[in-house]
């Protein structure tokens, strides 16, 4: 065996091994292979925005470090990797970068720069992906942008409007007016806003007024009734007469609803169109009528009377001044309320009453609650995340997008008769907006006039099919046999949009959970322990943290930072123990292979010291722990347990404590030498093997130079995951009485400023009971050999002299 170099350039070493692995192809997965097992991991495609963040290394780590696992445990794991192209931020940026106005440019043309934008920040994510050894088959990549991906969830669409799971119809929808597009519940915000309650005056028509606490008085003209509680006391008399609305002028009836809360303001309350799902569910229950003021742009439409053409803001300004020049204002109140903001923009979304596409989602939600509680999580107490939203969802999912650069929805219509043309299977993939349906005339009317359908589908259509995608669907005959996948991954905070659309689409389309199993990541936070933001000044990049540390340091801060799940803070100092750690154990192995140059691994028996089989033991114990850890998707557990090890039985104790036999086997003797190399042999090869998922490229370095040719695998990350072979209770334990005695003497000779080294002339151990004496007697050679101890005595009586720590009743004196 060659020695390992002094010096190691860990980013060097790093750089080196991204390309070989790729070079090797050892992620690639194994189409044909029917022997081994497969492992499917969901990889969630990244929206490309060109950001790779400290929470992109945390939770990248955490599913790659259950790739590698299993690679090591024999599977055939297929690692793909995606892109979620779509998104209103590439559009904004794309009209910016040109100077353009999408709508005012053919839409193809617009779709090609979104694609090149989208194309340059994927290179740079990928890079950043590579960067961070992250075991991607990258053979499998694919874009939801591409004509081949389109046509996959174009037929996504076609086979659930089949189904019937499908519908176009025109009901309240959240609408961003900044991004001017519906969105879904899933993308609404609930911010807590500083607000004002204005009490108004609305005159009834026979005496004199009610007062309507409300937050939006720009809504007034939509009001399209007044309701109170039916058990309300105050307002009995009321019930069923008519009532004038303020500034808009008309009158509308006072009715009487369950929901009308009897503490809020007055207990008397306007129903608008809308100012909240309320007044959705108020104006279905009662089938009141629907006055839309507000346009897709947020601004005050013509039924908003002298009120239209302003914004909202501007309205609401303008409708106060009224109220207030007519006397019509008791009051106002500051208010805490809870606003819907959409998630891109933060602006407050509106409800408005649209023509969109819907899919049926509510009807799933049982099945969805069945199969969450049938998957395994890791931590368990998320799925709750995932079944109170489904239960929660009071609408249909909004598909449909008033966008460009996204998939088309594969729908025309007849324009002289309205009828729905849908696309064939075999037509796809198809962009209505530039090409006419495959049919010479309308089946209905016969009309060979069409207009296609210019709305686009929502981009978490696209990405929510991705486990029958990775699979091979629609193409691959045998795709059922890499469906569902076994992992997906997930933060906890897009719980409610990943894992539930991936959830409900693939119930929908197939009868069938797209997953067995849901890994979820907490967030990052920043250097003071609040949430990471680039405007708290606490952000840190991750290139910064790559470029000073490496990627194996990162991935063990990843790993380490707290339990799978939890929110994860980020500390420097976390990175610098990483790196500090790899070069402990790159020296400690550097040392290693020094004195195991002339070794020749055997399967004979060897005769071993009990330092050596305490040291065999604790490290079965060790992968034991390391490998129920990994199998629940413990990574800080296993990490810990298996740094530990390393730094402190392996490197602090037993090197030390073996030192003497590899350096001097003419006084020690050869027999002797032996069991420590292959001791220390066994212990490296498997602590580099219980590392590998972690810190894959140094663990891979070293395990070339020193094991590769002896072991034969081609990589360290295709060996198989070591199983304990048995643990030896009496070897710790009397193992554990003599590194205490050793630990405890060279810890005497720190506090001395004693070197290391220093001869001791008599060392006197009072083992406190017969036991611990004959132990210690057949150890004494090693005590001796690693505490330059010239002579030594060991009695079985009870204390005089220094405790060793941790065991009250052993003692001993030095005579230096
Ligand atoms: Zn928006
Ligand atoms: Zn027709």
């Amino acid at each position: 065996m060659k020695p390992l170099p002094k010096e190691f350039n860990v980013l060097q070493i790093e750089e080196k091994w991204q390309r070989k692995w790729e070079e090797m192809g050892i992620y690639r997965f194994d189409w044909k292979d029917r022997k081994r097992p497969t492992y499917v991991i969901d990889t969630p495609p990244p929206y490309p925005s060109g950001d790779f963040h400290m929470g992109n290394v945390l939770n990248w780590t955490y599913f790659d470090i259950v790739a590698r696992y299993k690679r090591m445990l024999g599977y055939n794991v297929l690692f793909p990797q995606g892109w979620d192209c779509h998104g209103l931020p590439t559009e904004v940026e794309t009209e910016k970068e040109h100077k353009i106005k999408k709508r005012e440019v053919p839409p193809d043309h617009f779709v090609k720069l979104c694609e090149q934008l989208t194309s340059k920040y994927i290179n740079v994510m990928k890079d950043s992906i590579k960067r961070l050894a992250i075991s991607v088959d990258w053979t499998t990549e694919y874009k939801t942008m591409n004509p081949d991906y389109w046509r996959r969830t174009q037929l996504s669409f076609i086979l659930l409007h089949k189904k019937d799971l499908i519908y176009q119809g025109t009901y309240p929808i959240n609408w961003c007016p900044r991004c001017e597009t519906a969105i879904a519940d899933a993308e609404v915000e609930h911010q807590t806003k500083q607000g004002k309650l204005y009490y108004i005056k609305f005159h009834l028509e026979d005496s004199d007024h009610l007062t309507i606490a409300t937050t939006r008085p720009e809504l007034l003209p939509a009001c399209v009734t007044v309701a109170v509680n039916p058990h309300d006391e105050r307002y009995k008399q009321h019930i069923g007469k008519t009532i004038v609305v303020p500034v808009a002028n008309h009158t509308v009836k006072i009715i009487t609803d369950e929901l009308v809360d009897l503490t809020f303001g007055t207990g008397v309350v306007m129903i608008c169109t809308y100012g909240d799902k309320a007044d959705v569910k108020c104006t279905q229950k009662h089938k009141l009528p629907v006055i839309t003021v507000i346009n897709e742009k947020g601004e005050m439409n013509k039924n908003a009377g002298k009120y239209a053409g302003l914004t909202i803001e501007q309205a609401k300004e303008a409708v106060v001044k009224d109220l207030e020049k007519g006397g019509l204002i008791e009051k106002t109140e500051p208010i805490q309320q809870e606003v819907g903001v959409c998630w891109r923009c933060d602006t407050p979304i509106e409800i408005l009453e649209q023509k969109q596409w819907f899919m049926k989602t509510r009807v799933l939600t049982p099945l969805v609650e069945k199969n969450a509680l049938e998957i395994t999580w890791y931590p368990d107490y998320m799925k709750k995340r995932l079944i109170d939203w489904a239960k929660s969802l009071d609408w249909d999912w909004v598909i449909s997008r008033q966008r460009i650069f996204a998939t088309p929805i594969p729908i025309w219509y007849c324009k002289k008769c309205e009828h729905i043309i849908l696309a064939e299977s075999d037509w796809l993939p198809i962009d209505p907006r530039t090409e006419p349906p495959k049919i010479d005339k309308c089946p209905k009317c016969g009309s060979t006039n069409f207009k296609p359908e210019t709305d686009v589908l929502d981009t978490w259509f696209d990405s929510s099919i991705s486990c029958a995608v990775h699979a091979g669907w629609p193409d691959k005959k045998d795709w059922k046999s890499f469906f569902p996948a076994d992992l997906h991954p997930s933060g906890y905070d897009i719980i409610r949009t990943w894992a539930y659309y991936l959830m409900v689409r693939h119930l929908a389309l197939f009868d069938q959970k797209p997953y067995k199993s849901c890994l979820i990541n907490g967030m990052v936070l920043g250097t003071d322990g609040r949430m990471m933001h680039k405007s708290l000044g606490n952000y840190v990049a991750a290139p910064e943290v790559l470029d000073k540390y490496g990627a194996d340091a990162a991935r063990q801060w990843s790993a380490t930072g707290g339990a799978t799940g939890s929110d994860i803070p980020f500390r420097w100092p976390d990175v610098e123990y990483a790196w500090r750690f790899l070069i402990k154990l790159w020296n400690a192995t550097r040392f290693a292979s020094l004195h195991l140059q002339d070794y020749t691994p055997t399967k004979k028996e060897v005769k071993l010291e009990l330092v050596d089989r305490w040291l065999l033991s604790k490290l079965d114990r060790v992968t034991q722990k390391a490998t129920e850890a990994l199998d629940n998707c413990q990574f800080n557990i296993a990490t810990e347990e298996t740094r530990n090890f390393t730094w402190h039985e392996l490197c602090d104790r037993y090197i030390e404590a073996i030192k003497h036999r590899l350096y001097k086997p003419e006084t020690y003797g050869e027999e002797k030498r032996k069991a420590a190399q292959h001791t220390l042999y066994t212990a490296i090869y498997r602590t580099l093997q219980l590392l590998a998922p972690v810190s894959p490229h140094i663990t891979e370095e070293i395990y070339q130079l020193m094991y590769a040719e002896d072991k034969k695998h081609k990589s360290i990350h295709i060996s198989p995951w070591p199983t304990p072979q048995k643990i030896d209770e009496e070897a710790e334990k009397y193992g554990d009485l003599l590194v205490a005695v050793i630990g405890e003497i060279r810890r005497e000779k720190s506090e001395k400023r004693l070197p290391l080294n220093t001869p001791i002339k008599k060392l006197t151990i009072y083992a406190g009971s017969k036991k611990s004496a004959h132990i210690l007697k057949q150890t004494a050679e090693d005590i001796a050999g690693t505490c330059k101890t010239e002579k030594i005595e060991i009695l079985p009586k009870k204390g005089e002299g220094r405790e060793v720590q941790g065991y009250t009743n052993v003692h001993y004196t030095a005579d230096y």
